[in-house]
């Protein structure tokens, strides 16, 4: 069988299952990698390569997982164009519901790229014959490439939307190598525990504009040695970060520390710091301005 790999978008409402469809659908074969992808404007969440496919899943502009108040911002023309050089499309909706928020969605997909409809958390269905009309309640809405229920959680018809994914990839060698791709997805995931932590623990407190740079990440048999840098745009957010004879920090070290060892499964020795970049925040209003979250 030949080899294919392409992009792949996940598109939906919040609250669907978007993130744990992706998890999922990486699985153990995971990686999340750098912000910065170098072959499209997306921004890479996450790879899954198997013997015959490589599948490269992208966070697109307007369609951010995450943050998904962006939706009601940007909705227009350029969100949908954001989506015309993925491979595949995947709609993600909720079984048994079809709202307000998902047609929102539903009117930004593109008409030139396959659009698969991927119907999640069928385990919630009970009586599971009263899934046959709302499938073809949904399927007049769009020209769907096909539409296939799944429930994420459960890996419940997984293998079959994947299978229908990688008909739409195209011919070709993976574009990333299994190993590059693990590297790099511990130290990017470091850089989101650490922040997370952050906004956890001092929320509105703190801009929306820190970021956090791994300076040095060292690989040591079953130890990770992890030294991040959190960067503040002024001096007096430095103070806030660190806390009471340094409590915050320490605070946001411990947790993040954790968080690693369990998600790496490996030894963590953290070191956390606040750093001053002036000018940081008008660089990441260039990164934003080129689509980039
Ligand atoms: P997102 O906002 O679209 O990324 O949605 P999330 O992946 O964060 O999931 C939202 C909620 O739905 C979480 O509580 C998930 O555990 C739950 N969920 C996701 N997939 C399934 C599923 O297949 N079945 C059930 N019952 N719950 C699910
Ligand atoms: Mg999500």
């Amino acid at each position: 069988m030949e080899f294919r790999t392409g992009y792949i978008a996940i598109v939906g409402r919040p609250n669907v299952g978007k993130s744990t469809l992706l998890n999922h659908l990486i699985g153990q074969k995971i990686s999340i990698t750098s912000r910065k992808a170098q072959t499209t404007r997306h921004r890479i969440v996450g790879i899954r390569t198997d013997e015959d496919a490589q599948y490269v899943f992208v966070d697109t502009p307007g369609f951010q997982m995450q943050h998904q108040n962006v939706l009601n911002r940007v909705m227009n023309r350029t969100v949908t164009q954001s989506l015309s050089d993925v491979d595949v499309v995947l709609f993600v909706i909720e079984s048994m519901r079809f709202g307000e928020r998902d047609e929102k969605v539903l009117a930004l997909l593109p008409r030139d790229c396959p659009v698969v409809l991927v119907i999640n958390k069928l385990d919630k269905v009970s009586d599971k014959t009263d899934l046959l009309p709302f499938i073809e309640k949904v399927s007049v809405l769009f020209p769907f490439a096909a539409i296939i229920p799944v429930s994420a959680k459960r890996d419940a018809q997984l293998p079959e939307l994947v299978q229908e994914i990688r008909r739409h990839l195209h011919e070709g060698a993976p574009i990333y190598g299994e190993e590059e791709i693990t590297n790099r997805s511990e130290r990017f995931l470091a850089a989101e525990i650490v922040r997370e932590k952050v906004f956890r623990l001092l929320g509105d407190e703190i801009p929306y504009s820190i970021s956090v740079e791994i300076e040095k990440f060292e690989t040591e048999g079953n130890l990770r040695r992890v030294f991040a840098a959190i960067i503040v745009d002024r001096d007096s957010q430095k103070p806030i970060l660190i806390g009471k004879k340094g409590e915050k920090l320490k605070e946001i070290g411990t947790q993040a520390r954790k968080d690693m060892e369990e998600l790496f499964n490996k030894k963590v020795y953290l070191e956390v710091w606040v750093k001053v970049k002036s000018g940081w925040a008008d660089d990441e209003r260039a990164v934003k301005s080129l689509g980039y979250e």
